[in-house]
């Protein structure tokens, strides 16, 4: 497979403080991981700075010039008890768009078949105007309505296998009958919401995991529920908002998967992807706190996407 993978320095520059899970060194350990041998084939693309055009696809305009404006000018600024910015966040946060909405336009115009995006801040906890969890702008949202809107898919498949439910990719869908999403998650955990009630317009699936649960409950709720609901959505594109924090040494959560439940997931949605839209994935970090098992998960997933 010819994959891609985006990362930047960047990304790096988004401080956070000391002691916060979401540091630059997750960042640091996946690029060490991906040093070995088998990743040479990957390719590396640098990503352009994304657009306020780009963003204003979820987000208003006063979501983005409150953050602009809250971005301190030495340190870190809370907007909330666990979402930080500093002065690096506006640059993280640009290119953290560029780069999936430049996968989007990579994959589904087949100059790649997958893409795999390194980036930070995460963002699937945004809501169209709220940042919260870590997250600013949300990254894979945006995806969606960028290949939607500029590249003419008709339907477009998220799945999000973060150990949180992805409240802002939620909110910024739950209208819209051409974007299916489907989150397994731990309950009760945050943010609190994502229960099997919460449908949207019928393109809503939430899949609670319980704390405890290993892989064979996880792989049983895909192979029952949100599995057979993407075959029968047919997507045209397939992202994916990659969290590892369901592994089962993650501090932030007691999901007890391990990263061969990751390969397992990645062939997965690769083998809908190959049945319904050529393959064509995009997938973009979330979260994943423990350094050694977010290096080891990604990894694998990529190791998935390249075909190995
Ligand atoms: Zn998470």
């Amino acid at each position: 497979m010819k994959t891609l993978y985006y990362s930047h320095p960047d990304f790096l520059l988004h401080e956070t403080g000391k002691g916060h899970p979401e540091c630059a060194d997750r960042l640091r350990s996946i690029a060490k991981a991906l040093d070995a041998p088998e990743f040479a084939h990957l390719i590396r693309v640098v990503p352009p700075l994304g657009t306020e055009q780009q963003i204003r696809l979820i987000h208003p305009r006063f979501h983005i010039e409150a953050i602009r404006a809250a971005i301190p000018e030495h340190g870190e600024h809370f907007l909330d008890h666990d979402t930080v910015v500093s002065p690096g966040s506006e640059k993280a946060a640009f290119r953290a768009v560029g780069a999936v909405c430049d996968a989007v336009d990579k994959v589904v115009t087949g100059q790649a078949d997958n893409a795999f995006c390194a980036i930070r801040p995460p963002g699937h906890h945004a809501e169209p105007d709220l940042s919260m969890g870590f997250c600013l702008f949300n990254n894979v949202a945006i995806a969606a309505e960028y290949a939607r809107l500029h590249h003419h898919l008709e339907r477009i498949a998220i799945v999000d296998f973060d150990v949180h439910h992805g409240n802002g990719t939620q909110a910024a869908f739950s209208n819209q009958p051409n974007v299916l999403f489907a989150s397994s998650h731990e309950m009760p955990n945050y943010p609190g919401t994502g229960f099997p009630t919460e449908t949207g317009v019928g393109n809503i699936i939430n899949v609670p995991l319980a704390a405890g649960d290993t892989g064979v409950e996880f792989r049983k709720k895909y192979n029952t529920i949100i599995l057979p609901a993407l075959r029968n959505f047919k997507p045209d594109l397939l992202l994916i908002s990659a969290g590892f924090d369901a592994h089962k040494d993650d501090p932030l959560a007691s999901i007890m998967l391990d990263e061969d439940d990751y390969r397992w997931i990645t062939q997965e949605l690769m083998d809908i992807a190959g049945c319904y839209c050529k393959g064509r994935i995009i997938s973009a970090l979330e979260g994943g706190y423990n350094l050694k098992a977010l290096a080891a998960s990604v990894a694998v997933h990529i190791k998935t996407l390249l075909g190995h």
